[in-house]
Order: C-alpha cells, then structure tokens, then sequence
C-alpha cells in the first residue's frame, strides 16, 4: 500500500510534538512525518480556548533527559522559572515536605512555539487547523487519520503506516479505535481531575514562605478546598505566579453535601487566591508571553497509564494514554519520557518495516520498565489518600512520614511507611490512635510490592499479555475493594473468562 506519510501525530502539544522530534532523530531524518493540530500556526500546542492551561512545572531531570537523549535544550524564554524543589504543606501547614529535586515553571505558551522550530528544522510538517476525527482502519490496521479542515469545513483524510494519538485527555481518536485492541478505550470519571489555574502578578504583602516562595513550588494538601485532589502556588517570579487547584468531581460533590454548599471549582480558586497571605491584588498577567493564557481549566487523568499503548498501525502517547502521575497529576515529565521512547521504538519499527502490534510493542515494555513501573501503586496510594480527612492528612504527615518514604517518593517509588513497624511505646501509641490510618497505608505499601513486581514483569510479547492483565486487575480490585472505591467494573472477572 502506498501511504501519504510514514507517520502521522494527531495533536501537536507537548508529547505530539516531542514524538515528532524524536521519531525524526532517531531515524536520521529519514521518516516523512505529520502533525495535525486543530489550532492556528500562531498558536500551536494550545490545549483549550482558554489557553495552555497547566500549572507549568516540570523538573530538571526530565529536561535533561530530553537534551541527554535527543540533543534538545531549552533555555530563556521557555523554561520561565528556576525552582530548587517542591514543598507540601499539610492542610494545618505544620508539616512541610520537600519531594523533588530542582525544576523550572516553563512558559507553555511560548515552550510550543520553539517545539515547532526545533520540529520543522529536522523536517517535521504540520496540517494546522485540522481537526483530527477518526482513523481510518482496514483488515485489522490503523491506516491513517479522516477530519475536518477548520478554515473551510473540507475533508481531510491523509494515510500513514504508524497514527500516534497525542490530542490530550479529550481525544476522541482512541476512544472510538475503530479495530480489536488491547488498548483500554474509557476512563472512569473518578480517574479525572478538574484542574484550573490563573497567572497572576500581584504585591506581596507578607513574608509568609508558607503560602508563597520564589524558590519553591508549594502544593497545599486541603480537602476542604481541593477535594480529592490539591492546591498549587507555582512562582513565576518574585511576585508572579501560576495558582490553582484540582478536585475529583465526586469527592467535590461529597464535600458540598457535607457543607451544604454548592461550590464550583473556580469558587474554590478564587477561595484559595483570596485565602493566601503573601498574594495581595492579584492581577491577570498582562505580560505579551502570557496574554490568551491567564485563567483557564481543563481535565487531567491521574490513573496509571493505559495497559497497552500499541495496536497495529497506532500508539497513544502523553494524557490520551493517561500518562500523568496519579498522585500529583505531572504529566509533563511523562510525555518527554514516553515520546523519546516512542520516536526510537517508531523508528526501529519502520527501519523494519513492521508496524503492528508486535512490532511496536517494545514501547509498552520500555516505558513501564523505565517510567511507567510505579504508576499502578500510586493509582492505589492516590485513591486511598482522597479517603482521607485533613485531620488524618495533618497526622500521617507529622507521625507517618519518614525522610525515607519522601525519598522513595521523590525517586518515584512507592513510600513504605516503615515508620509504623518500629516497635516502640510512642508509635504504637500513634498507631493506636489512628488504627485505620495506620493500617490503610500499610496496605498501600504491602500493595505496591507486589503491583511494582508485577509491572517490572510487563509481558515482552503481546500474546502474554492477557494473563499479566488478568493478575493486575485482580491485584487493583483487592485494592478497591480494600478502601470501598465503587463504580469499578470487574475486568479481572472478564479477563478471566476471556483467558480460559
Ligand atoms: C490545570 C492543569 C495543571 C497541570 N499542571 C501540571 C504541572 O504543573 N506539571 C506537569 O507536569 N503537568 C501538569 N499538567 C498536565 C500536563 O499539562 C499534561 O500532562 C500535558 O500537557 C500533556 O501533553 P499532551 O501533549 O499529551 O496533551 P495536550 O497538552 O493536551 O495537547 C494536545 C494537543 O492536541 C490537540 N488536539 C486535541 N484534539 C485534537 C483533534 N481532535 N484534532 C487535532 N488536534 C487536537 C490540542 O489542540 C493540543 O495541541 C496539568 C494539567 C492541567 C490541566
């Protein structure tokens, strides 16, 4: 078959883009390769009307990753920001933790504008105000991408021997995949966060570093304002600033029960502005860099990342593959990782000239290996921790929390509480005041043994892959089960009858 393009990416943001970069590097420029975004050439890797909303943060080691593996370094203007690490407060704000290294608010308006520069000079070609709608699927293949050319309402239809869906977590390319696949087609609204955030720039009328640090990236854990989900104040400057929060929507509509209240999310943004000591008449950055972005909000998926990211034909990569870490919903660090992997893995496929589900299968088997490996027990961690009151947060913070789990988190792995096997008067006396905390969070670290074990085991060839999914469901609905999480259908049952 004759194919328009050796590659066509459906979505030019961060991972669309990233993937382009990196298919085109590691091919030595030889693939022919297409990015359609619906946005205007002005305005690429805009996610929404109302901006490339995000909190912006990202950490050193993922940019060095990308300057390591593909030889492209940011500078000035996009990497907005220096910050040496990210603190969480507890919702008393008595107990500060500092998780992560050295990291950057990035401009993520301006960060597109040279991913397309860098993209174009190693050939890379872009169908902008281009609609991507559905894939165009023969005998068992994705063969290519149909959609709508905006500026005239006229049919697009291009075909390539690899489509990668990287149109964010609203993609409707993957959920209406047209062949049998592996790759999990819905997420559970309970597995999306409501996230919105502003750029202000305001005075600073205090010096209160626990509500705002130009040094810091300061995450604020609140039930009460961010439900299920947490508060940022990401500094921009010495008096700018990215702030917002996210919520699960359940958890937000269990909180409006309990208060009777009928509060929005953005009644919970202006809330948390309107409570922070050091932000003082905030203003919507009028900075030319910022105009178009300075409040807006979006969706974003804080489960483990797909099951299976291939199909013959197809790969999904960033939040279409629901990439973001589910505890703190960092998905900028992912997609640079996911879609280095993905360009070399592409690359080699096409070098081969084996574009199917076995050929591209060893991007499933190096992202979980390399990145992916925690994300099933920090899906666990995540869901138990939305269970939890303030109280029980201010708690397990103060008593719970070692150096050692905070390092574990910070190297993205799964903290192991050990704290609360130490055999000693005081803790057992902290653990029996809060049994059910101390207890729950146990669990989650026994779990995340095993769930990390089993990942570390992600079958190399796809005809294993079945029984590997049939023993993750059945770790995860123990789990569910375990913390009362409903509304989860059980595919570990499915999976069983589908196996035998
Ligand atoms: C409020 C908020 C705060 C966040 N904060 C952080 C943070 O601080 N740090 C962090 O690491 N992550 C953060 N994230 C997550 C991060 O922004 C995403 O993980 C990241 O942008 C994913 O990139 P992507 O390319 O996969 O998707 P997107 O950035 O969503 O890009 C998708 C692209 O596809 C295009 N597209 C979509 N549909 C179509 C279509 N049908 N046809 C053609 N084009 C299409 C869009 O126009 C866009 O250009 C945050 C997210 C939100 C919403």
């Amino acid at each position: 078959m004759e194919y328009d393009y050796d590659v066509i990416i459906a979505g030019g943001g961060m991972s669309g883009m990233l993937t382009a970069a990196a298919i085109a590097h590691y091919s030595n420029q030889r693939a022919r390769i297409l990015v359609v975004d619906r946005n205007q050439p002005a305005e690429p890797g805009k996610k929404t009307n109302n901006g490339w909303t995000c909190g912006d943060a990202v950490s050193k080691g993922s940019i060095e990753y990308l300057a390591k593996n593909i030889g492209i370094r940011y500078g000035k203007p996009e990497l907005e920001h220096n910050v040496k690490g990210v603190l969480v407060y507890s919702p008393d704000h008595e107990t500060r933790v500092l998780f992560e290294g050295e990291g950057y608010i990035l401009n993520r308006k301006i960060l597109p504008q040279r991913q397309v520069q860098d993209a174009m000079k190693v050939g890379v070609e872009f169908a902008y105000n281009v609609s991507a709608d559905s894939l165009i699927a023969e005998d068992g293949w994705i063969r290519g991408v149909t959609g709508r050319n905006l500026t005239n309402n006229s049919i697009f239809k291009k075909t390539a021997k690899v489509v990668i869906d990287a149109g964010g977590s609203a993609t409707k390319l993957r959920r209406y995949i047209p062949i049998s696949t592996k790759i999990e087609k819905e997420i559970n609204k309970d597995d999306l966060e409501s996230t919105g955030r502003y750029i202000y720039t305001f005075e600073p009328a205090a010096d209160d570093k626990t509500w705002f640090d130009s040094d810091y990236a300061i995450i604020h854990l609140d039930q009460y304002l961010a439900p299920g989900g947490y508060c940022w104040t990401f500094p921009k400057g010495q008096s700018k600033v990215n702030i917002g929060l996210g919520v699960q929507k359940s958890a937000l509509d269990a909180r409006n029960q309990k208060y009777n209240k009928k509060d929005t999310l953005q009644d919970l943004i202006d809330q948390y502005v309107k409570a922070n000591k050091v932000i003082k008449n905030p203003v919507q950055s009028q900075d030319e860099n910022d105009r178009g972005n300075t409040k807006g909000s979006w969706q974003v998926p804080v489960r483990r990342h797909n099951d299976c990211l291939v199909a013959n034909g197809y790969a999904i990569v960033g939040d279409a593959a629901w990439m973001p870490r589910p505890i703190d919903a960092g998905g900028i660090g992912p997609s640079i990782y996911a879609s280095v992997i993905l360009g070399r893995v592409v690359a080699k496929a096409l070098e081969a000239n084996d574009t199917s589900e076995s050929g591209l299968w060893s991007y499933n088997v190096e992202y979980m290996r390399f990145y992916g490996y925690p994300m099933a027990s920090f899906e666990v961690l995540r869901m138990y921790l939305q269970t939890l009151s303030n109280e029980q947060i201010n708690y397990g913070m103060k008593y719970f929390l070692s150096e050692d789990d905070v390092a574990h988190i910070t190297r993205r792995q799964h903290p192991e509480f050990n704290k609360l096997r130490a055999f000693n008067p005081l803790m057992w006396f902290r653990v029996l005041s809060e049994p059910q905390l101390a207890r729950g969070l146990r669990y989650t670290a026994q779990k995340s043994e095993s769930l990390i074990t089993h990942n570390m085991n992600y079958p190399e060839r796809p005809e294993a892959w079945l029984e590997w999914k049939k023993g993750l469901m059945k770790h995860l609905e123990e789990a569910y089960e375990r913390f009362q999480i409903r509304g989860r259908s059980s595919q570990y049952a499915e999976l069983s009858a589908r196996a035998s």
